[in-house]
């Protein structure tokens, strides 16, 4: 058995008072009141989770954040008499009982309400009175009441309980749909006739029954849809600067490698949450490494800058080829700025690096690995020069290396290239006295990408899978790589598109197209410690291009198609939020388990033939671990041509 006083101290801390619940009658409050003696007995062991659990009758027991959230709004103090409808298993009307004199507490179950009578008799709750009843009509016998509450969500406020309210008297309770999300108000009573309503928020009650509520009972009982599961196991995101938003990846923290995904290459919700995750994964939970879906040598230009290291002799800005708004955009541009501010004053090894996974810069590649060579062993890199020269014909075209191969029945400058690697890393031990042993990674990395570039340009002209498989296995070995450099304490973050993050065994790919990916070479090699996260939105605006090299462009994303993951997450109701795949209950589970529609948007969007192009099946709970959804979202911004007027010269992003 858990010690049930130590988590209630917990909850109180981190749910309530941590999400800036401050009145200190019902902290105490929350304090004292045993949660667990007002739930069913088996679910003992998650009387002090965050969320709202299941009781008789069908009911809930509601989230003690949104108890408490309530009873403040509702101004509950010492010496009030309140009235609650919706009394349920009596947990709030016990915790209203500490704060205030004297609560009514109705409850139309009958089953329930003689269930919470004898615990407030058996906990000693002597000022907590439960009725059976239809409370809509409030308690006229013993209004009026300085505030109101009502645990269910009702079609409109009834008059007859605003008439029951003192003047200056509060009333909270929810308005909308059963199974929908609702609208938190309050309604003050400012005279004899005026009352002033504000709105709360959103929230998801059981519907309030009865004379002034709802009519149909069946609203209780329908089964629930799928969006309306989503719904209930969802935790609602708040924005991007809110503690809590990145607090929510906590549960995450424990693993090696964190891999974020995107479903699109545009968009800049994603990168935003990413950057909000990735800021508290490295300041509470010890990652210090930074991966992302991007060529190696441009992101050795940002991490230069980040670390302060000094920039390379004749190294270019970073991500001057297509598509450069993927990551020169405003949103990666304040995440590179606070990586730097981070890793200042600390020490080398403390510093957090920022790399790159992928292959398709193989000039810049070659360029690193010459100009490295120049410093450490002036023959060994006029050597290189010749070698890699083999490739210099292809450079610009390297598609059409792959014909050549083919025509030719073989693989011309294969030879050279994987001669540059062995011997580089031979000359290992001659070349690290030189450095710190960073610069020789970095060549060392580049040496490997070139010879993993050039098979893949080979490949690629046989077959999508195979380059695809050559591509994300490199990316792999490269993370694996990293991991290795930095030694036991190493933890990775990566930032990559869903359709590499997802492990591929639970998607189309996988399936019908023997495609893998980083997700599953991770989930393999990592097991429980990969965590991969998948995110998803339903409309709004990216930036895309209609063609490879075409120019970005600010593109509508399309409403998601019927009976695709995106729509059920659209159907919820949220407008963003965790979904946590790992800790789903069965009934959603086995719901989410089969092959659904997902999007996948990448640098390309062509909206027209979107079914074709963008959807494709997947099992989202085998795929991922946790599904961020943004409802609407909105094209990254690149960054502007120019440089700031005062600009660090070592800024990786200037012209
Ligand atoms: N405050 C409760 C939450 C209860 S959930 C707790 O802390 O556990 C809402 C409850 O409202 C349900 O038990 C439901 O049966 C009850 N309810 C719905 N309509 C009602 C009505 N018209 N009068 C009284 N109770 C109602």
């Amino acid at each position: 058995m858990p010690d049930l006083a130590q988590a209630r101290e917990k909850m109180v801390e981190r749910q309530i008072a941590a999400r800036g619940i401050h009145d200190a009658p019902l902290l105490d409050a929350m304090r004292a009141v045993p949660r667990e003696e007002f739930i069913p007995h088996h679910l003992i062991e998650f009387a002090y989770e965050d969320s709202p659990l299941p009781i008789e009758a069908d009911q809930t027991i509601s989230q003690p954040y949104i108890v408490a959230l309530m009873i403040e709004a509702a101004g509950v103090a010492p010496g009030d008499k309140v009235l609650e409808i919706g009394a349920g298993s009596g947990y709030a009307a016990a915790i209203m009982g500490k704060v205030a004199d004297h609560v009514v507490s109705i409850e139309r179950h009958h089953e329930l309400a003689a269930l919470a009578a004898e615990r407030m008799r058996r906990l000693g709750y002597a000022n907590v009175r439960i009725v059976e009843g239809d409370g809509t009509e409030g308690c006229p016998a013993e209004a009026p009441f300085d505030a109101i509450i009502a645990a269910a969500s009702g079609p409109s406020v009834p008059d007859i309980l605003k008439a029951q309210l003192k003047i200056g008297g509060r009333l909270v309770m929810p308005l909308g749909e059963p199974h929908s999300v609702q609208t938190l108000v309050k309604v003050t009573r400012r005279g004899e006739d005026d009352y002033d309503m504000e709105n709360l928020g959103g929230v998801r009650f059981v519907p309030l029954i009865g004379a002034y509520g709802w009519q149909d009972h069946r609203a209780e009982t329908a089964p629930k849809t799928l969006p309306q599961m989503i719904a209930d196991a969802a935790e609602p995101l708040p924005n991007f600067d809110h503690p809590d938003f990145s607090a929510l990846f906590d549960r995450y923290a424990d693993a090696k490698v964190i891999l974020l995904g995107e479903a699109s290459h545009g968009t800049s919700e994603f990168y935003k949450a990413r950057a909000a995750i990735s800021r508290r994964l490295i300041e509470r939970h010890g990652f210090n490494i930074v991966a992302v879906e991007a060529d190696w040598p441009d992101a050795a230009t940002i991490d230069r800058y980040v670390r302060r290291r000094p920039a390379r002799r004749g190294e270019e800005r970073a991500f001057q080829r297509f598509p450069t708004w993927m990551w020169r955009n405003t949103d990666v541009d304040d995440f590179i700025r606070w990586l730097r501010t981070h890793n200042d004053g600390r020490v080398p090894e403390d510093k957090v690096s920022f790399r790159g996974l992928d292959l398709y810069n193989m000039n810049g590649s070659i360029r690193a690995v010459i100009g490295y060579l120049e410093d450490v062993d002036p023959e060994a890199a006029q050597l290189a020069r010749e070698r890699y020269n083999c490739l210099m014909p292809y450079s610009r075209n390297p598609a059409a290396y792959g014909a050549m191969a083919i025509t030719e029945g073989y693989a011309r400058c294969e030879d050279e290239v994987v001669r540059m690697l062995k011997e580089l890393q031979q000359s290992r031990a001659e070349y690290v006295g030189i450095d710190d042993g960073d610069e020789f990674l970095d060549a060392a990395a580049n040496a490997r990408l070139v010879k993993n570039a050039e098979a893949y340009y080979r490949v690629m002209y046989r077959g999508a899978a195979e380059s695809w498989n050559l591509r994300d296995t490199h990316m792999f070995e490269t993370l694996c790589q990293l991991l290795d450099a930095k030694g036991p304490d190493a933890k990775a973050i990566v930032w990559a598109h869903n359709s590499h993050i997802g492990n591929a065994a639970a998607t189309e790919m996988g399936v019908v197209r023997e495609e893998l990916n980083i997700g599953q070479l991770c989930r393999e090699k990592f097991g429980k410690q990969a965590v991969l996260l998948g995110f998803g939105t339903h409309s709004g605006t990216v930036a895309a291009a209609d063609d490879w090299d075409a120019p970005m462009k600010v593109k509508t994303v399309r409403p998601a198609l019927g009976g695709s993951y995106e729509d059920m997450s659209h159907k919820a109701g949220l407008s963003r939020f965790l979904l946590d795949l790992r800790g789903l209950g069965a009934e959603l589970k086995a719901a989410l388990d089969e092959p659904r529609l997902q999007r996948f948007i990448g640098v390309i969007y062509r909206p027209e033939t979107e079914r074709w192009s963008h959807y494709s099946e997947a099992v989202m709970p085998r795929q991922f671990d946790g599904w961020v959804w943004f409802d609407e979202t909105n094209a990254v911004k690149p960054l502007p041509g120019e440089q700031k007027p005062g600009e660090d010269e070592t800024y990786p992003f200037g012209l």
